[in-house]
């Protein structure tokens, strides 16, 4: 395609968006096909939701479809429980593959029958070497490898030797079938790889069946042949993989020759994206399981109260690239604070609650006020919340002695409670370890709806606060990043856990409103963040977990202070 004629780039678009609408505009593809290709061995994270929000987009936007299809073809590391979270994530995330759901273990007898012909072919080979010998003879990336001792196999005993691997006669590692490519290869993926090992394990679809199971590599490639995929995209680490992956498709009688495209994996800074550290984490007890709020993982953030757009926002705002880069984890909450700002209902909590009691306010069952639900949106509306004699103000909200810019309470200064009164601390009360329990106020009845009164008195600051009649106890969940560093140590990560990642704080109070809080809808407990009601929260035992702060605290998180 000439300069002249090339589509212009749109905002948003990415290189691979750029060669999809070429090829509609040249005939070769009237719509694109893709697909996202987990292997069920662990829980998605937001890494995979790069790759989702990319295959699935695609497809949506240029009017093609996406398939979903579980590369499962190592059934020692494969779960059900992975394949059943990772369907609930995509979905989640707002995607759907229709009839297109698949599974590398749906093509294993055409890929046998494959691996048969190659070796009919001279093109294939089976090796007795041990996997010792076999490393020591690839080479590295200065020297060639060595050929195998058994390359030049004669076809009829390659293929008794295979179908003796396929009906079991041999143990785990015993022999594996290779491709016959070019062990002097500059790029080692084409050093004879390997396409079958023998593994005598139970598959989650295919049970006891097989006893050889392919190779990603064989595996992938035939898979997109066979379902029609266009565009095959994946992560930087595979472009050295490519050759490979168009050699099968030249030398197997494949329906069709997907062309595999790859772009940069997303990295965040404070956050570790592999599996493998991710599954240890887990199995070590570090974090609470797959779905912990402080996981990076789609189920981990779902729990957390993120919604999957703000994932979807973020991701967008990434951008597809060819090159590697880190991206601040600033961003991803930046994204999240987005959304939540605009939709998330303002409510009224108490974190660290300070009793407060006002001498002047008569006794009694109190009063109902008026909240607005939203500031910038009326249509959003009002709620009465209660106001009593008696309520809760946050104890960071009072200092005793305080330095001069501190504007909230301490003896003798008037504050605003938000939507209530002017209340002026007259009085503090301590427990025998001299510890403040209690602080004796007054309030003036003159700016009921927190209204300056008719003197025109200002006051300085306004907190939010709770009444102790008309509030609930609840356990608050504070989370902060899992990782002390910006860029995690992968190969030692217990030594860089942050001991602060989770915060309880067990006697919170909250509106009673909040009672019926729904599952994924987060609220801005005003002047402290977003939060949102956890999976394990009950009428009888309140949970709720912090979604993101008001503001980017993390700089001074980091410094030590807890946010
Ligand atoms: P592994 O293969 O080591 O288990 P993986 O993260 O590659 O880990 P897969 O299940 O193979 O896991 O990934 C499915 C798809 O998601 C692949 O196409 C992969 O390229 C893509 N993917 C994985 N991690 C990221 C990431 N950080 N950014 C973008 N795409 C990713
Ligand atoms: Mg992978």
């Amino acid at each position: 395609m000439t300069p002249e004629t090339s589509p212009v780039r749109e905002a948003g678009q990415d290189f691979i968006r750029d060669i999809v609408t070429e090829d509609i505009a040249s005939g070769r593809h009237p719509a694109p096909v893709t697909r996202f290709p987990p292997e069920p061995n662990g829980y998605l994270h937001i890494g995979h939701a790069k790759s989702i929000c990319l295959n699935f987009g695609i497809a949506q936007e240029f009017g093609g479809r996406c398939h979903l299809r579980f590369d499962d073809t190592n059934p020692a590391k494969e779960e059900q429980e992975y394949i059943d979270s990772i369907k609930a994530d995509v979905n989640w995330l707002g995607f759907d593959w229709g009839e297109h759901l698949h599974h590398a273990s749906d093509y294993f007898e055409q890929l046998y029958d494959w691996a048969e012909k190659l070796i009919r072919d001279g093109n294939a080979y089976v090796d007795d070497q041990s996997p010792d010998e076999m490393r020591a003879a690839r080479g590295t990336l200065t020297e060639p490898g060595r050929n195998s001792p058994f390359r030049d196999r004669g076809v009829d005993e390659n293929l008794d030797l295979f179908r003796r691997m396929r009906a079991g006669e041999f143990p785990n590692g015993a022999r594996v079938l290779r491709a016959r490519i070019d062990m002097a290869s500059g790029n080692i993926n084409l050093r004879d790889p390997v396409l079958y090992r023998i593994l005598h394990a139970a598959h989650p679809r295919t049970g006891t069946a097989w006893s050889i199971y392919p190779s990603y590599d064989y595996a992938h490639g035939q898979s997109d042949a066979i379902e029609g995929i266009t565009h095959s995209l994946c992560t930087l680490e595979f472009a050295d993989h490519q050759p490979l992956y168009n050699w099968f498709l030249d030398n197997l009688p494949v329906p069709s020759h997907p062309r595999q495209f790859e772009f940069a994996r997303l990295n965040i800074t404070y956050t570790v994206l592999s599996k493998r550290v991710l599954t240890e984490l887990v199995r070590g007890g570090h974090v609470a399981g797959w779905d912990d709020p402080r996981m990076p993982t789609i189920a981990g953030f779902r729990r957390r109260g993120v919604p999957p757009v703000a994932i979807r926002d973020f991701i967008k705002s990434v951008g597809v690239a060819r090159a590697n880069s880190v991206v601040d984890v600033s961003m991803l909450d930046a994204a999240i604070r987005e959304i939540l700002n605009k939709d998330a209902p303002r409510r009224m909590a108490v974190l660290r609650p300070l009793k407060l009691v006002i001498e002047n306010y008569p006794e009694g069952p109190g009063e109902e006020l008026d909240a607005i639900n939203h500031p910038e949106d009326p249509s959003a509306g009002s709620r009465k919340i209660h106001f009593g004699r008696e309520i809760f103000v946050e104890r960071d909200d009072f200092m005793e002695d305080p330095p001069k810019k501190f504007y909230r309470l301490s003896p003798g200064k008037e504050v605003r409670l938000r939507y209530a009164y002017f209340v002026t601390c007259r009085e503090v009360v301590k427990d025998a370890a001299g510890e403040v329990v209690e602080l004796r106020c007054t309030y003036d009845p003159e700016t009921r709806g927190g209204n300056t009164p008719p003197d025109g008195r200002k006051v300085q600051a306004t907190l939010h606060w709770v009444s102790a009649a008309g509030s609930l106890p609840a356990e608050i969940r504070l989370y902060n990043p899992l990782f002390k560093s910006a860029s995690p140590d992968t190969s030692n990560f217990a030594a860089d856990l942050n001991p602060d990642s989770l915060e309880v704080l067990a006697g919170a109070r909250i509106e009673a409103a909040l009672a019926d809080a729904k599952h994924g809808a987060a609220v801005q407990f005003e002047r402290l963040g977003y939060f949102s009601p956890d999976d394990a929260s009950t009428p009888d035992k309140l949970v709720f977990n912090r979604t993101v702060g008001l503001r980017d605290a993390f700089a001074k998180t980091m410094a030590g202070t807890k946010a």
